[in-house]
């Protein structure tokens, strides 16, 4: 099983949160989209499994034309695709749209919604409100599409534990299949970052954030949604299968300036240079993975996951050493082995950054 991303670096403008690599331009999007069947076609033998997912993801794929995504989609598609996401701002979203995406061929829609307080989506640039986030919603849902996504964040600027309960209360109330739920991280390079530098900032309090993860942690539960993974909740059986490529250390390959791919032992990194990218001048840099690295990959993405690390994948070697490093956590019981499968209660998992530093390698 193998997944294909394939990053699409434009916005309307930039997110104050936001450190993705994009442009606040649509001017070159026909070439982009020449560029990246260009690309595909050069590197698509680096994957030697089935293609079942395809993800298109930005930046904003929805601000693009649909005949741009269509040309994308259509030149890389093939019948074993089970999962085709395509990433959409609401404010992008209307019936004609929608209908367009549906008929290309995508068959689930990831949506950043971040809050349903308009106040809190103004405060860092967000260019859609509330109502509109809800109305793009069950434009999609008219649209025929069965599968949705919904992104939220937490821990934004102005939000509360009571506004954050009462977005994510509206949001469980329209049922959608899957949940992204973030902390709200201080980027480097942001604008959000900037304004605290400069003291108009100032992020919310640990413990604030700390109860909001509660929060989310029993109100997905009430929900029968799934938390599978950190960030992610999904009703069952609606997890989403390219994402889950990528804790399973299967292979990927991704299209676009910044975008990373695996072959299965060699990682590829796109540098994010869109002038070289359109010119066709290579931005492709090869990473030989160690067997070291190969390891500490399987760590990270499985103790993010509710299945866990599973030490059977180990030599013996590494296993006595990951059980070695990880003494403290497993004594106070953040983290759990149970039948060779490590695993971080997801009540930790706030905290499963410190967690798996001291578990590597
Ligand atoms: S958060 Fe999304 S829409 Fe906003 S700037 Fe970043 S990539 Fe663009």
């Amino acid at each position: 099983m193998a997944g294909i991303y394939i990053h699409i670096p434009f916005c309307k403008s930039k997110c104050f949160y936001c450190d993705f690599y994009s442009l606040p331009t649509l001017n070159y999007q026909d070439r982009y989209a020449d560029a990246v069947i260009r690309e595909y076609e050069k590197y698509k033998h680096l994957i030697t499994d089935k293609v079942y997912t395809i993800y298109i993801g930005g930046g904003t794929p929805s601000a693009i034309s649909s005949a741009n995504l269509r040309r994308i989609y259509t030149h890389i598609d093939d019948s074993a695709v089970s999962e085709a996401t395509l990433e959409v701002n609401p404010e992008d979203v209307t019936l004609e749209h929608a209908k367009l995406w549906k008929n290309i061929g995508f068959n689930r829609i990831s949506m950043g919604i971040q809050s349903l307080n308009d106040d809190e989506l103004k405060s860092v640039g967000r260019r859609h409100s509330a109502a509109q986030a809800v109305n793009a919603y069950y434009t999609l849902r008219e649209a025929g599409f069965q599968n949705l996504s919904v992104d939220l964040i937490y821990g934004l600027p102005l939000q509360t534990v009571e506004s954050w309960t009462k977005s994510l209360r509206k949001i469980m109330d329209m049922q959608p299949e899957h949940l992204s739920a973030y902390s709200l991280s201080l980027e480097a390079g942001s604008r959000l970052y900037a304004m605290q530098l400069a003291g108009k900032y100032v992020p919310t309090d640990d413990n604030e954030v700390a109860r909001m993860y509660e929060i989310l942690e029993v109100i997905t539960a009430e929900n029968e949604m799934n938390h599978y993974e950190i960030s992610n909740f999904a009703l069952p059986g609606r997890e989403s299968q390219h994402n889950s490529s990528y804790w399973n250390n299967t292979q990927y390959l991704g299209l676009g300036p910044g975008a990373h791919s695996f072959d299965g032992k060699r990682r590829y990194y796109n540098r994010h240079s869109i002038k070289d990218y359109l010119a066709g001048v290579p931005i492709r840099e090869t990473e030989i993975l160690s067997a070291t690295d190969n390891y500490n990959d399987l760590i990270v993405t499985g103790l993010r996951t509710a299945k866990g690390l599973d030490l059977k994948n180990f030599p013996n070697h590494e296993r006595a050493e990951i059980l070695n490093n990880s003494r403290s956590w497993l004594t106070s019981g953040k983290l759990v082995l149970e039948a060779d499968i490590l695993h971080i209660p997801s009540r930790f998992w706030l905290i499963s950054d410190a967690i798996i530093r001291d578990t590597l390698l």
